[in-house]
């Protein structure tokens, strides 16, 4: 971002002055506005003072003060209510002007479309919009200036960048978190780990001491260096002594992970209704990460877990209970397909919206973790019902509905082959795709 706005504005900032607005200060907005003498302006008056006797600045100077552009950069960082216009009246830009630019910037970044928690940057000359420039993406800046009286020029400046495969693999001695860590995945890259294998393993109370993991994933390098992680293309964890592998596969009805035969992850009912990601964004505001305690002392199980843990719906289905039920305190039951019910009890409070009869999606929030009806502390009363029957959630053969189809199987086949041989350490990774090849043959390079 710094290495494309001008020049002049970088080796000028020093002559900056903060300035507060009243009268912006009624507008939803925070933003910097900074005023700065033109370069030329500036020279002029640290040659005056070689002038000793000279106790104002020299006629030529002055006209030179008096002939600098008057030039300001505004700095908004949005919230999700600011829409361009609105900061384009704010500035006093005609509405027209505004049509004007929006126009121009169209075929590279609709400006309707700002997004929360970036800054849009303006810059002003004599009061008069000059130019804005808008980051809209870790790699890609949109510049629109103007382009004589009342036209506007949008450009495109985008930073090196290339999107690297790299193979990140540990082993786990304290919390899967820490260690992922450790071994060089960022948050990120543990989030999407543990999302992949949900269905297969329950990160928030069953990783334990010596089990492994290995990610293949793509990382965006912005100017050589490591930014974000991409897609995971392959993984493989083993938990408890069992090695679960995914395969990053696009098929016919989007990308999905596959197991090493070619079938689903997905299944009807998740390993635990207590997420790992949840968990982890939840307490994240707390210093530590709670690795949760599971018990099963009767027919359903028991995760000792701290008051206000979010729970997750096991599956999607529909709520057939929501309410006070005796010993089991705040109680939520839903029916899956499958004829599998899930029941969630001791709960501190049931989300929002969630009442008999509502439709939830596996993965939505239902309530929180809490210690209401019969219940010696906070811990989350987990049942799955098969029918009538009530049933070990541990022991459910998880059943996959989907597989790669006859057609695709010789392309998952190749993806699968290449993606186990990165991931077993056989292959050096290499970038992939970007446009570091592009700038460098620009730079003449
Ligand atoms: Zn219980």
């Amino acid at each position: 971002m710094e290495k494309n706005s001008a020049p002049g504005v970088q080796k000028t900032r020093k002559d900056h002055r903060h300035i507060i607005i009243a009268a912006l200060s009624g507008v939803a907005l925070f933003l910097t506005v900074v005023f700065f003498l033109s370069p030329e302006a500036s020279s002029n008056k640290n040659n005056t003072g070689a002038i000793i006797k000279a106790a104002t600045p020299s006629a030529a100077a002055e006209a030179a003060l008096n002939d600098a552009p008057r030039v300001a950069r505004y700095d908004f960082r949005l919230s999700d209510k600011n829409t361009f216009y609105q900061i384009m009246s704010v500035l006093n830009v005609p509405g027209t002007e505004a049509e004007e630019v929006r126009e121009a910037a169209r075929q590279i970044y609709d400006l309707k479309r700002l997004r929360k928690d970036t800054v849009l940057r303006v810059f002003t000359k004599d009061d008069l919009l000059d130019k804005i420039e808008y980051k809209y993406s870790d790699v890609e800046t949109l510049l629109v200036e103007r382009d004589g009286e009342d036209a506007f020029k949008a450009t495109k400046a985008e930073l090196p960048h290339e999107m690297m495969e790299s193979v990140i693999s540990g082993t786990i001695e304290n919390s899967l978190y820490e260690d992922g860590i450790k071994a060089g995945a960022d948050p990120q890259a543990i989030m999407a780990l543990s999302d992949i294998f949900a269905w297969d393993v329950d990160f928030a109370s069953d990783i334990r001491k010596g089990d492994s993991f290995s990610i293949l994933a793509e990382v965006l390098y912005i100017d050589g260096a490591p930014r974000k992680t991409g897609r995971i293309l392959g993984a493989e964890m083993v938990n408890d002594g069992k090695k679960y592998t995914a395969y990053y596969f696009e098929g016919a009805d989007g990308g999905s992970y596959y197991d090493a035969e070619g079938k689903s992850l997905r299944r009807t009912l998740l390993k635990s209704p207590l997420r790992f990601r949840r968990i982890t964004s939840h307490f994240s505001k707390g210093r530590f990460h709670p690795i949760l305690k599971r018990y099963r002392p009767h027919h359903g199980i028991d995760y000792a877990a701290p008051t206000g843990t979010p729970i997750e719906s096991a599956g999607s289905g529909r709520v057939v209970y929501a309410g006070w039920k005796g010993g089991y305190g705040n109680f939520v039951m839903i029916k899956h397909n499958n004829n599998y019910s899930t029941a969630y009890g001791h709960l501190s409070r049931i989300a929002k919206g969630v009442r008999t009869g509502a439709k939830v999606d596996q993965g939505a929030v239902i309530g929180y973790v809490g210690s209401t009806g019969i219940s010696t502390g906070p811990h989350l009363h987990y049942e799955v019902h098969l029918g009538k029957s009530l049933i070990n959630p541990l022991s459910i053969k998880a059943v996959s509905d989907r597989a790669v189809s006859k057609k695709e199987k010789q392309r998952f086949a190749a993806i699968k082959d290449e993606v186990a041989r990165k991931l077993s350490g056989d292959v050096t990774v290499t970038a992939s795709k970007g446009n570091v090849e592009k700038a460098a043959s620009a730079k003449g390079l």
